[in-house]
């Protein structure tokens, strides 16, 4: 699974307060303000490396359309531009686990693939906050 970040940079805007990258406004100590690009971009750390993080820390503890979904509503919830993330997300996880769509209407089981329920985003939420608050 390859993320499809669009390099808005929102997420480097907003960091926890309790963050070491934070400068101290929210924003990272390593975010250019005129590309909105990472200065440290191959060096990043885990946690701002969505596939990576994954693989190494939430594998086998969430599933792949839980986190990849979860972290799609993050970047719509900071950028409304990533709009069509979550669409995206679900039809990476068709292609590459090779779930059959409706041949009448596939785009409303992508749609529902796109969406989590409640209970299930909150369960996941929590795991993966679990997981990532010691790479703060
Ligand atoms: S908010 Fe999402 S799309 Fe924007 S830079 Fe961060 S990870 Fe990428
Ligand atoms: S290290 Fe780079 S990718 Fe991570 S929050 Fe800072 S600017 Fe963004």
């Amino acid at each position: 699974m390859n993320f499809p970040c669009t390099g808005c940079g929102a997420c480097c805007r907003a960091l926890p307060a309790a963050s070491a990258l934070n400068r101290g406004d929210g924003v990272c100590r390593h975010h250019d303000a005129v590309t909105q690009r990472c200065t440290i971009y191959a060096e990043r750390p885990l946690i701002c490396r969505v596939d990576d993080l994954y693989r190494e820390r939430l594998a086998g503890q969430v599933t792949r359309r839980v986190y990849y979904l979860l972290q799609a509503q993050a970047c719509v919830a900071l950028d409304a531009s990533n709009s069509g993330m979550p669409l995206e997300m679900a039809r990476q996880l068709v292609m590459e686990e090779g779930t059959a769509l409706s041949p009448v209407d596939p785009d409303s089981d992508l749609e529902a693939m796109a969406s989590l329920p409640p209970e299930e985003a909150a369960q996941g939420l929590e795991q993966v906050m679990t997981a990532v608050q010691p790479l703060l």
